[in-house]
């Protein structure tokens, strides 16, 4: 059955003009990077915040911000620190060389914060964050609707403690505590203008696709807004080849599920694409 899976899915993606990348969290595993599912996952990678008993919606939220900045930076200055380090997995490489072959190109939509497809040479005009990049700030308050590049903060860690060591980023307008540009939880001050702008790119992109084929990876049913985005472009007469380990369904038989990890997934494919490349 897998292989019949991966060989429809091979066949979706060399019959398409455009190639949509829709991602989730499971998108980074391959490049060792954590994944926060559930409670014992996210203290795991924070034993910290597991001493603590502090979910990852408690830390990742304006509210901890506010009462104990140093915390909340310990934690996402030790996320932006580790991002910026990461070597996105092979892969990222298979997708952009699909995508480089067909007619229309390549887009990406991804509730990812990390900037791996920025950093694996995406073209970046044609990605969305759903969820905002680490990589920019934002003011707390906020004071204006700037949003800038996070590039000159080095954060420096004391990651048994998961608490920042240096001074945090401030607002050059207000002066005031500056916070990543990030869809958080109980987050009433998320500037979402930079998204919306990549969203709306996105889709002038799509709208000249013919035969647009989103392969899905890594993004679960929890967090809907990445599989929400495929689905619309399924509706307007695409294709969904869906990659993930523990929900691989698909609701159409003219789409394709595999249950195999992003990576595996692609190379398998890949293989498939090009039978004699080795
Ligand atoms: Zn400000």
């Amino acid at each position: 059955m897998t292989h019949e899976a991966l060989t429809r899915a091979a066949n979706l993606i060399a019959d398409a003009d455009a190639l949509l990348v829709t991602a989730g969290a499971g998108m980074g595993v391959d490049s060792g990077l954590p994944d926060f599912r559930g409670n014992d996952g996210f203290w795991n990678a924070y034993p910290a915040l597991g001493r603590a008993r502090m979910a990852f919606t408690t830390v990742a939220s304006p509210q901890t911000f506010r009462e104990d900045p140093q915390l909340a930076w310990g934690f996402y200055g030790h996320r932006l620190a580790l991002y910026r380090a990461t070597v996105p997995h092979a892969g990222f490489e298979l997708l952009r060389a699909w995508g480089g072959r067909l007619e229309h190109g390549l887009g990406v939509f991804t509730s990812n914060v990390d900037g791996q497809f920025q950093r694996a040479g995406f073209d970046p005009r044609r990605i969305v964050e759903c969820h905002g990049s680490i990589h920019h700030l934002q003011c707390m308050t906020p004071c204006t609707d700037a949003i800038w590049p996070a590039d000159a903060f080095q954060p420096q860690v004391d990651a048994d403690a998961c608490r920042l060591a240096n001074a945090p980023p401030r607002c050059p307008h207000c002066g005031r505590l500056a916070r990543p540009n990030i869809l958080m939880f109980g987050d009433g001050e998320w500037l979402e203008h930079r998204s919306e702008a990549q969203q709306e790119r996105l889709l002038r992109w799509l709208a000249d696709a013919r035969r647009p084929v989103v392969v899905e990876l890594g993004a679960g049913t929890a967090i809907p807004s990445v599989r929400h985005f495929g689905q619309r472009v399924v509706h307007g007469g695409g294709r969904l080849v869906r990659i993930n380990p523990r929900e691989p369904e698909v609701a159409s038989v003219r789409d394709c599920g595999i249950a195999m990890g992003a990576l595996a997934g692609l190379r398998a494919i890949d293989a498939l694409l090009h039978p004699r490349a080795g």
